[in-house]
């Protein structure tokens, strides 16, 4: 039997997860995660209400949204994309509804459906979850990994998932570089807009539908829902 092991209990280590174990049934598909938590991003994600996908169903109009990587998005929208994804989680009882401005959430408006949702299918296709698992580094052997984990035994498998998430330093990858694994400089993608000194943060709790933002003496602009906070400038709707 295949032993598969998938790092990191986010949205890309359990979905990966579901999928693998869903087109391997023999296989042993377990994932290890560091923290006690599972899914926690998702919880927190979209100001607690998920913003699960897209309505637009172009690959090629979708990657306009992604600065870097977008041709290799390109190849993975076009095997699963955002009517996959809306069809993924309908066929399964989560029914999504779009917003305006396109984006689309659970019809329950609560981050919670999604987890279930996902949890559920993990225990359905018998994927094993075990939390407080730090792997501290991979070791290849002649017929797979052995992974190395923190204050407790080594665990070997015959082919890993790495779905650790992001790091701001690339000191972060530094146990996929030396497996040989290249890594990009990481650079910030989603962040607030901090203006402390400025006086449109009085404004703070107004909301507008449609604007435009533009960063002076640069090319950067941007269209959509914006709401001013006491710190500065959101969506109206935060991501
Ligand atoms: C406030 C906020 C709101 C967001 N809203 C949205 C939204 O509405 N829609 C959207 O699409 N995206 C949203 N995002 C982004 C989205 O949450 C992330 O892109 C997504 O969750 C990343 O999933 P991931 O599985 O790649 O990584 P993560 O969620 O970071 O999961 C990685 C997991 O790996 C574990 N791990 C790391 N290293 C190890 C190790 N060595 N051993 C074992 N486990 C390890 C971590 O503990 C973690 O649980 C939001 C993010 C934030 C912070």
């Amino acid at each position: 039997m295949a032993r598969i092991t998938i790092i990191g209990a986010g949205a890309a280590g359990i979905f990966g997860a579901i999928n693998i174990a869903t087109k391997n049934p023999d296989a042993e598909v377990v994932v290890l995660e560091k923290s006690s938590k599972l899914l926690s991003k998702v919880k927190i994600s979209g100001g607690g209400r998920c913003n699960v996908t897209n309505v637009c169903q172009e690959p090629k109009e979708l990657i306009k949204n992604y600065p870097r990587g977008n041709k290799k998005l390109k190849k993975a929208f076009e095997q699963f994309g955002t009517v996959d994804t809306v069809n993924w989680f309908e066929s399964r009882g989560v029914k999504l509804k779009a917003e305006a401005d396109g984006r689309m959430f659970p019809i329950t408006d609560d981050s919670q459906t999604i987890i279930d949702c996902l949890l559920n299918e993990c225990k359905k296709h018998k994927v094993e979850i075990r939390t407080k698992v730090s792997v501290e580094s991979i070791e290849k052997t002649d017929n797979g990994f052995l992974l190395d984990i923190k204050g407790a035994e080594k665990i070997e498998c015959d082919k890993i998932l790495i779905a650790t998430g992001g790091h701001n330093k690339i000191e972060g990858f530094q146990w996929l570089m030396d497996l040989e694994h290249s890594i990009s400089e990481p650079v910030p993608s989603l962040f607030t807009f901090n203006l402390p000194k400025s006086s449109l943060t009085n404004l703070l709790g107004v909301a507008v539908q449609d604007v435009e933002v533009k960063i002076a003496g640069t090319k950067l602009s941007h269209q959509g829902p914006l709401l001013i906070t006491h710190w500065g400038l959101s969506r109206s709707c935060s991501t």
